[in-house]
């Protein structure tokens, strides 16, 4: 295994013979100033990862050949989705920095009533990329296998509509221990996060959580901030399903 990780487009890994374009060239060739001859390791995003060896560096692509293929054994069981009330930009990106260390899944910038940062209007696009080019950073130096999304963001009525499993939501005002519900949560497959934003979800957004058939939870007598109440609701989650 290489020290030299990176996710790239899985058709690229197709073949023995591999071309990098000009993002990976430059990352390659001028930050990381590697050579002709040494070892990177090529991860598809969905499970597998290619050791390489460097063929040719250019401005504008790097050529390598496949050595080997292995299926790392990083990912968790328990697949978490994290929605995450949007944030000012960098304690969001904090989020997705920390929550894809500990291994999240998959991240849903979530709008709620209280939520005082918006999802930008014109460039949701750069937003979007730029979001995915932390959580991709986090990924490679945390050895994960699978790149996690981010999706567009999406308001708390309409996640709760598309909700097809079970899911907690964090709610201060809740008097139900995240311990009493985490047991059986942590046995299924997939497991919803909700975390709220600053000002906290409205008791009606608790209510229709609840609704949808949301476990509503406390994370304790101490209020922690929404930055922090993310990552230590996923970590919890992957302790309790035995995978941390
Ligand atoms: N509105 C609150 C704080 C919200 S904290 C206030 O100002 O008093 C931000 C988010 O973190 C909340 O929406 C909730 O999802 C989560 N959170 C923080 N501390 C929590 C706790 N002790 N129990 C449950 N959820 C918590």
């Amino acid at each position: 295994m290489s020290a030299h990780r990176f996710f790239v487009p899985p058709e690229t890994l197709a073949s023995s013979e591999i071309t990098l374009g000009r993002d990976l060239a430059h990352r390659v060739g001028r930050v990381l100033r590697l050579q002709v001859g040494d070892r990177i390791s090529l991860l598809n995003g969905l499970g597998r990862e290619v050791e390489a060896e460097i063929l040719s560096i250019s401005r504008d692509a790097v050529r390598a050949r496949a050595l080997g293929v292995t299926c790392p054994n990083t990912e968790p069981r328990l697949h978490l989705v994290l929605y995450q009330a949007l944030l000012p930009s960098d304690r969001f990106e904090w989020v997705l920095e920390k929550g894809t260390e500990i291994g999240v899944a998959r991240f849903v910038p979530l709008v709620t009533t209280r939520c005082t940062a918006r999802p930008p209007a014109g460039d949701l696009a750069r937003k979007r990329s730029r979001w995915q080019a932390v959580v991709r950073a986090a990924a490679e130096q945390s050895h994960r296998a699978l790149l996690p999304e981010v999706t567009a963001p999406a308001t708390l009525q309409a996640a709760l509509g598309g909700l097809s499993g079970p899911g907690l939501l964090a709610w201060e005002d809740s008097r139900r221990p995240l311990k009493s519900a985490l047991p059986e949560l942590a046995t299924q497959d997939v497991l919803a996060l909700f975390v709220g934003p600053e000002g906290g979800f409205t008791s009606e957004e608790a209510e229709a959580a609840q609704a949808a058939g949301l476990t509503i939870v406390s994370l304790g007598p101490r209020i922690l901030r929404a930055e922090t109440a993310g990552p230590v609701l996923a970590a919890l989650a992957l302790y309790a399903a035995g995978e941390l």
